[in-house]
């Protein structure tokens, strides 16, 4: 299982990024992608420390395969 790697900010070019994971008590609007009527993937937040530049991100590659299943362009 590869590690994803989050790189530079695309905005200012720090590499000082925190992933905050979304989960179902954080208190917050959890945003995510339904991909059947009883399983949602969960968007990570993925924050720059230097610009604020908040991107959302997907950090399970088990995730990334069901979005491929689901709409990603048929064989
Ligand atoms: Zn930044």
């Amino acid at each position: 299982m590869g590690e994803i790697n989050f790189g530079l900010c695309p905005h200012c070019g720090s590499a000082e990024i925190v992933c905050v994971p979304s989960s179902m008590n954080d208190g917050f609007n959890r945003s995510g992608i339904a991909v059947s009527a009883l399983r949602v993937i969960p968007f990570s937040r993925v924050i720059c420390l230097q610009c604020g530049l908040v991107r959302e991100w997907i950090t399970d590659r088990v995730h990334l395969d069901l979005l491929r299943k689901k709409f990603g362009p048929k064989r």
